[in-house]
């Protein structure tokens, strides 16, 4: 067996799973099992303060209920807080300065000196350690990543210096995404058009981190009858509703698969 595609599913437990995700879901199954490859599961649950337990065995047993298995066992990112921690360091050799939360970054800690960054950290205040784009992008070639037949030049600077890691949670969803992608032998990253403008900062950290880049397919976002994007507060629309309502596994897969 070629295990040349390793695809995955990576849901956040802040609700049940949601037609949306088995859009996601369904993507990476499909490409993996049409290649002999492998589609691994990982619990995006880094964030306490919105993700809870109760979610993680409902969106394991909803897959196994539509009959998307995967292979290995399930990665939970808050059991790896460390392999996150190795990654910081690493990155902050790029240079990550600090500040309060705030999008866009308006710089307002990146010129602080080391011994301010560390008197800020220790202090009792809230933190933010953000990449410095302008930093990392001045040690680091014309990046590009693979999605379909086209090849892609990152523009990482789009985003602005993007949070890695806060006081209470010791990774941010892009540094732990791009370090996980590579722990677990991710060839082909399947999700949805709304997480392509990560890409560009995935790509400039994988470089930072020197890690393998995947290949990419971001797939277009399901639509109601009017062609509005499904929201994901919508309760008829998770799986679990879907099921009380008597839908079966093949109806779900089906209304998943629009194109
Ligand atoms: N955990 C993210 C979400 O549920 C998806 C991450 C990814 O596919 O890169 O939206």
């Amino acid at each position: 067996m070629s295990t040349d595609v390793v695809t995955r599913f990576a849901p956040s437990p802040t609700g049940y799973l949601h037609l949306g995700h088995v859009r996601s879901a369904l993507e990476g199954w499909r490409a993996a099992r049409e290649a002999g490859g492998r589609f691994v599961l990982r619990i995006e649950d880094i964030d306490h303060t919105r993700c809870r337990p109760e979610y993680i065995g409902a969106i394991i047993e909803d897959l196994r209920w539509l009959g998307l298995d995967w292979d290995g066992p399930v990665r939970r990112q808050s059991e790896h807080s460390d392999d996150y921690r190795t990654a910081l360091e690493i990155a902050r050799a790029g240079g990550a300065p600090q500040d309060e939360m705030g999008t866009p970054y308006p710089g307002t800690c990146r010129h602080l000196g080391a011994a301010e960054r560390a008197a800020r950290r220790n202090s009792a205040a809230d933190y933010a350690l953000r990449l410095n784009v302008g930093a990392a992008l001045a040690q680091t070639a014309a990046l590009f990543w693979c999605e379909g037949d086209m090849r892609i030049e990152a523009d990482p600077a789009a985003l602005g210096d993007v949070v890695l890691a806060r006081k209470e949670i010791p990774t941010s969803y892009h540094l732990a995404v791009t370090v996980d992608d590579a722990l677990q032998g991710v060839t082909l990253v399947t999700r949805g058009t709304d997480l392509f403008a990560a890409t560009h900062i995935h790509r400039l950290l994988q470089a930072l981190l020197d890690l393998p880049t995947p290949r990419y397919r971001h797939h277009p976002l399901l639509t109601d009858a009017a062609g509005r994007r499904l929201a994901k507060r919508d309760r008829a629309l998770t799986i679990r509703a879907m099921r009380e309502a008597g839908r079966s596994p093949e109806e779900i897969l089906a209304a998943a698969s629009q194109v």
